[in-house]
């Protein structure tokens, strides 16, 4: 299986569904991982030009510790609109790129407005990638993916309808975050919150809801055309 995971920014992927993914690798399915935005305004102290090569570099280096390919779509912080045709030309052309056979993004309710903009990005260019002609570089993707949302950042108001057992791939997990040093700093500074701690935290939460160590959660998006008569992979 071909499994395309789309945060809006690196380290949104490693916060909330790297386990899965490391999974989905030692299960045998190929895995890529993409950016919307390049992160240009997550620190305090490096300014934006300084920064994009930093957190690329960095979401390389996780990818890198489970094989996958990272892609960035170089959009900016603050500015990811999804009613908007660039930006869904930008996301059509992903996905006739990778042509997903399942994707992960946030779910619609997760807590800034880029995240919510990648999701309804995601859900509408998940079909619209189907369509004859849908990219200029690609071939039309073959089918509609399944979809699947990832946790809210601390998981409110996410009540998964899918846990996933990661105790085997936390460590995978936690060395993967652990690349996006300057996001560490970042969230420390900006939110108050040491993300590996909130991350494990939530690991633990959702693995005392499945019977298990550590968890991730997910909530498949039932809509026509996506379900498949597949069980989630791992
Ligand atoms: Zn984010």
């Amino acid at each position: 299986m071909n499994v395309l995971a789309i945060g809006a920014h690196p380290d949104d992927i490693e916060i909330s569904c790297a386990g899965t993914l490391a999974k989905l690798v030692q299960a045998g399915h190929q895995v890529t991982i993409c950016h919307a935005s390049d992160g240009d305004k997550g620190h305090y102290r490096i300014p934006p030009e300084e920064l994009i090569p930093i957190r690329q570099g960095e979401a390389r280096q996780a990818g890198a510790i489970i094989g996958s390919e990272v892609i960035s779509l170089g959009m900016r912080d603050g500015i990811i609109l999804a009613d908007h045709e660039g930006n869904r030309t930008i996301f059509i052309d992903l996905l006739c790129r990778v042509q997903p056979d399942m994707v992960i993004t946030h779910a619609p309710n997760d807590y800034m407005p880029d995240h919510v903009a990648v999701n309804k990005l995601v859900f509408d260019t998940t079909f619209l990638a189907t369509l004859p002609g849908a990219s200029k570089l690609y071939p039309n993707a073959g089918k509609v993916p399944s979809l699947y949302y990832m946790d809210n950042l601390s998981g409110i108001d996410f009540q998964p309808t899918l846990y996933v057992d990661i105790t085997e791939t936390f460590a995978t997990k936690a060395e993967m975050l652990k690349q996006h040093q300057s996001q560490l700093v970042w969230l420390k500074e900006h939110d108050n919150v040491d993300v590996l701690d909130m991350m494990e935290t939530l690991g633990k939460f959702r693995g005392v809801q499945a019977g298990c160590k550590y968890a991730e959660g997910f909530i498949q998006h039932m809509a026509w055309t996506r379900p498949n008569a597949v069980r989630f992979p791992v």
